[in-house]
């Protein structure tokens, strides 16, 4: 008896020890409470502490000062990124509570990553690929945690507010980079350059049957190989599991073209400001999950859930093929010459998509009076809606050989080193002839959006000239895994472009200026000694009544075509090198540090 006894506590124990992370705080609360920042910190410790496939990395502070982390998982426990590459595993790596008001994949994750570790099962496929998880990357948002700041939403109890310690949105701060959270992810990302990015959220707007929407980032921004991997195999494969292992219904991101989705639905461009736009850049196919707000808080993360188990089971299936693709890709992001920077809606392809939505009407409104919008849940359809899924580029750029960044912009390199980005320091002061930019029209909004003052349109001019660089002046070659990046973050007519956001707002002052009254002899005798310069006065002033009429407009134009001008006024301060010549240079940031 005491040996049967003693077996049986053995098993009791070995089934203990087998299984030994507990519920989530999603699961023991029926699916009505998401996991604190602290929960779901510790709950990867203990995974981490159970579990040798898994460790857990810091990048940096956050906004609040507590460390970003990223949970690793490894089923060959391959934690050095090099070797990953080296031996083609790839990543997915899957970012949570960029909103942590909309914490659908907080919860998910931490099931996911436990089950994957506990089932028999599962724990295979974790030997194929690597797993990263941000548990929550907006700390100080989840932090400031209330019941309602997000008024039309179907639970949980409790979650995070959307801004996050400065209250920006990080989900807009990916090129501009004002948070410590930004940086921190540039270095996650850049350490580990995954294969797959998946950004979880919770979505408002229109009321549909899905239970899950799906953005994929804009095909026209990966190269060939990654372009055709998500669009015509990554992603049919993933609806495919969708709809035969899910409960819940997945449909694209719900972008109505009108009020209500039945009059059609437009694909999302997802600039290099948010998450997936961001990966993009450097080849990553990349998703974000938009979990339907109207859906029980349980559906949602059920829904995410199932998601990413099928994005793992697919890539365990097919790691060569996914890693092969993003090489291919990046490689040919390296050799191409020049990239788009902008693109708009194709209004004139249009596609047809099968959806399943409500039926609506207009009743009057008990509080305005006025008409308002009603779904009728119990009126579901199945019907095809126009579907605009193209979009054109409107400005492709030629890259240069070099970009030359003065290092009086040091915040911009702060961004550069975050990123990884390779570049050398000028070892001496030199003059280079340079391909220079002049900022004609710059058009700016006028309010204030995420911090800043977001040059919407911009016109340029472009010249020739010598310029003076310095000692420590950055020399920035575009012959990188990160060219398209740079000429996205440097071409000013780039949608995001950092000039966008102000970067470089200095140059768009004038700094001396004249007096009319003293000013009136030179410009006779600057008109007196230029006759083109003479004629084309005279030419504007025939021609325009209001400049004709004001004697200081009139002067400001000879002041502006004369030698006391400045050139460096409204002249961009990044300069293009074509040059190929051999520069005297030091080591900036390479590869190495
Ligand atoms: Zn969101």
């Amino acid at each position: 008896m005491k040996g049967i006894s003693t077996l049986l506590f053995a098993v009791l124990m070995f089934k203990l020890l087998s299984a030994q992370m507990g519920m989530t705080p999603f699961e023991n609360t029926w699916g009505e409470e998401t996991a604190t920042y602290q929960q779901a910190i510790d709950f990867y410790k203990q995974l981490a502490e159970t579990y040798p496939e898994v460790e857990i990395k810091e990048y940096g502070r956050s906004d609040v000062g507590k460390p970003m982390h990223l949970v690793v998982i490894s089923g060959q426990k391959i934690f050095d990124p090099k070797k990953a590459k080296k031996e083609g595993i790839p990543m997915i790596l899957i970012n949570n509570a960029i909103h942590p008001g909309e914490p659908c994949g907080v919860d998910a994750s931490m099931m996911l990553a436990r089950n994957l570790l506990e089932d028999k099962k599962l724990r295979p496929m974790l030997d194929e690929l690597i797993i990263g998880i941000i548990p929550i990357y907006n700390i100080g948002g989840a932090l400031n945690r209330g019941c309602c700041s997000r008024a039309n939403q179907e639970g949980p109890l409790s979650y995070g507010f959307r801004g996050n310690a400065g209250n920006y949105d990080l989900n807009r701060d990916f090129i501009k980079m004002d948070t410590r959270n930004a940086h921190a992810f540039a270095r996650i990302f850049q350490t580990w350059l995954p294969e797959i990015f998946i950004d979880t959220h919770t979505t408002n707007g229109a009321d549909y049957q899905a239970t899950l929407t799906l953005i994929a980032t804009r095909p026209e921004k990966l190269e060939k190989s990654a372009a055709a991997y998500q669009t015509e195999t990554l992603v049919p494969a993933l609806e495919k599991y969708m709809k035969k292992k899910s409960s819940y219904h997945m449909c694209p991101y719900v972008y109505s073209v009108g009020n209500v989705p039945d009059k059609g639905i437009a694909g999302f461009l997802d600039l290099p400001r948010y998450s997936s736009g961001y990966a993009s850049l450097f080849q990553t196919m990349s998703f974000i999950t938009e979990a339907h707000m109207l859906k029980p808080f349980k559906d949602r993360v059920t829904a995410t859930y199932d998601f990413l188990s099928g994005t793992v089971e697919f890539v365990s299936k097919n790691p060569g093929a996914v890693f092969e693709a993003v090489v291919k890709a990046r490689l040919e992001a390296y050799n191409k010459k020049s990239f788009a920077v902008n693109w708009k809606l194709d209004q004139e392809k249009q596609d047809e998509l099968m959806f399943k939505g409500f039926e609506y009407s207009y009743e009057t409104s008990k509080v305005t009076g006025k008409d308002r919008l009603r779904y009728h849940r119990d009126k579901p359809f199945e019907k095809k809606i126009p579907y605009f899924n193209s979009f054109s580029a409107t400005t492709v750029v030629e890259k240069p050989n070099a970009y030359i960044l003065p290092q009086t912009y040091w915040e911009v390199e702060e961004k550069l080193k975050a990123n990884k980005v390779e570049y050398f320091y000028l070892d001496t002061d030199t003059t280079m002839e340079v391909e220079v930019y002049y900022l004609d029209k710059v058009h700016t909004q006028m309010r204030s959006y995420e911090g800043h003052f977001y040059h919407d349109s911009v016109e340029l001019r472009k010249e020739f000239q010598k310029i003076r660089f310095y000692k420590g002046d950055l020399i920035i070659y575009t012959n990188q895994l990160h060219s398209q990046y740079l000429v996205h973050i440097f071409e000013p007519l780039a949608a995001d472009a950092l000039f966008r956001w102000n970067a470089f707002d200095g140059v768009l002052m004038q700094k001396e200026y004249f007096s009319s009254y003293v000013f009136e002899e030179r410009a006779e005798e600057i008109l007196a000694r230029n006759s083109e310069l003479k004629a084309a006065f005279e030419k504007k002033k025939a021609e325009d009544e209001s400049f004709r009429e004001s004697a200081r407009a009139q002067l400001f134009y000879i002041y502006t075509h004369s030698v006391h001008y400045e050139k460096t006024h409204r002249r961009y301060p990044v300069f293009r090198w074509q040059g190929i010549g051999v520069l005297p240079l030091t080591m900036g940031q390479t590869d190495k540090n």
